[in-house]
C-alpha cells in the first residue's frame, strides 16, 4: 500500500508545484489591472501583424529614480524581424515592459496598432502579444504542459504544429515519453537552446500578432543558434517579431535594427547600413555578442 500512496503524494506535490507556477503567471498578468480605465478593444483583424510605435517616450521606473528613456522614437509595423541592440542598460528590456504595460510611459506615447496602449483594455492588449522573457523558465511538468501553460485551450494539432515551427521535433523524439515526458528540475534536463525554443513555442501557441523576445545572453552551439534563427525568421513571416538581440546571427538576418544607447534610439537600419554608418553598432557587432559585455566571460550553454 505504501508505494501507491507515496506515488500519489508525489503527484500531488507536482500538481501543486505546477499550480503555483500558473498562479505566479496569473499574478504577473494581473498587474495594474485595476488602473485600467479603457473602454472597448480596438477592432483588429486576428491574423494581421500588430504595429508598435514609440513617440518621444520618456520613462522612469519611480519618481525618485532617474529617467531610463529620454525620448525613445521608433516604429515597427507589419510582419518582419526587428532587432533591438545596444549596450547593457540601454533600456531595451524596458521597451518591452512599456509595450506590455507593466509600466506606463512618464511622457510620450506607446501605440499598438495606432492606439495608445493606455486606451486598450489591458487583457485585450496582452492577448495580442507573445512575450518571451530573457531566460524564460521551463517549469516542472511535461513538455506538453509547458507548451499549454499560456494557451490551455490549444488542441493536439496546434501543439503538433508548434513543435514543428519551433524546431522541437528532435527533442520530442529524444524524450522517453515524447511530449508527455517530464522536463524541468524533476525531469529530463534540456539544453539552453531547447529551453529557449520551448519558451518561444509556448508564446507562439497563443497565436500572437506581436512577438516580443528578449534573447538569452548565454552562448549556444552552432546547431542551436541556427535553429533559433530559423524559428524567429519563420515566425517573422506572419508576425511582427521584435527581438532584443544579443547574437550577430540574429541581427544580420533582421529586416531592421534599432540601435539604442543610454535611453535613446541612436540609429535605425540594416546590418550593412549600420556597419557603414554607426560606430557603436560597429563595435557591438565586432564583439559578436551584442551586449556590450565581454563574451569570453560567458560560459557555453548550448
Ligand atoms: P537593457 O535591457 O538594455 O540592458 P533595461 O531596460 O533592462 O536595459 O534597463 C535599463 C535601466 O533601467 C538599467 O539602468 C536598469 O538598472 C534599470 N531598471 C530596469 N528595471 C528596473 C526596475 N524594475 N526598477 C528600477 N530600475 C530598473
Ligand atoms: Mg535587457
Amino acid at each position: 500500500l505504501m508505494e501507491p500512496i507515496s506515488t500519489l503524494v508525489q503527484s500531488l506535490t507536482e500538481i501543486q508545484t505546477g499550480l503555483a507556477a500558473v498562479r505566479r503567471i496569473d499574478e504577473v498578468s494581473d498587474l495594474d489591472q485595476e488602473d485600467t480605465t479603457a473602454g472597448a478593444a480596438p477592432a483588429v483583424a486576428p491574423d494581421r501583424p500588430a504595429s508598435v510605435a514609440f513617440e518621444d517616450v520618456a520613462f522612469r521606473y519611480r519618481p525618485d529614480l532617474p529617467l531610463i528613456h529620454h525620448g525613445v522614437d521608433f516604429e515597427a509595423g507589419g510582419a518582419g524581424l526587428t532587432a533591438l541592440v545596444g549596450p547593457s542598460g540601454a533600456g531595451k528590456t524596458t521597451v518591452f515592459s512599456l509595450v506590455e504595460r507593466f509600466y506606463d510611459a512618464t511622457s510620450g506615447t506607446v501605440r499598438l496598432d495606432g492606439t495608445d496602449v493606455r486606451d486598450w483594455p489591458l487583457d485585450a492588449l496582452r492577448a495580442h502579444i507573445g512575450y518571451v522573457e530573457q531566460d524564460a523558465p521551463v517549469l516542472d511538468g511535461t513538455l506538453r504542459e509547458n507548451l499549454l501553460m499560456a494557451a490551455p485551450h490549444a488542441t493536439g494539432d496546434d501543439v503538433a504544429e508548434i513543435v514543428l515551427r519551433a524546431r522541437l521535433t528532435e527533442l520530442v523524439s529524444r524524450l522517453p515519453d515524447g511530449l508527455d515526458s517530464a522536463i524541468g528540475h524533476r525531469g529530463v534536463t534540456i539544453s539552453g537552446g531547447e529551453r529557449q525554443r520551448v519558451a518561444i513555442a509556448r508564446a507562439l501557441l497563443r497565436r500572437p500578432r506581436l512577438l516580443l523576445m528578449d534573447e538569452a545572453t548565454s552562448q549556444l552551439d552552432a546547431a542551436n543558434e541556427s535553429a533559433l534563427k530559423e524559428v524567429m525568421l519563420e515566425a517573422a513571416r506572419t508576425t511582427n517579431v521584435i527581438v532584443v538581440a544579443h547574437r550577430l546571427s540574429t541581427v544580420t538576418s533582421a529586416d531592421r535594427i534599432v540601435v539604442m544607447d543610454a535611453g535613446r534610439v541612436r540609429a535605425v537600419g540594416t546590418h550593412e547600413e549600420l556597419v557603414a554608418a554607426d560606430e557603436l553598432y560597429r563595435d557591438l557587432a565586432a564583439g559578436q555578442l551584442l551586449t556590450g559585455e565581454d563574451p569570453s566571460a560567458r560560459s557555453p550553454a548550448g
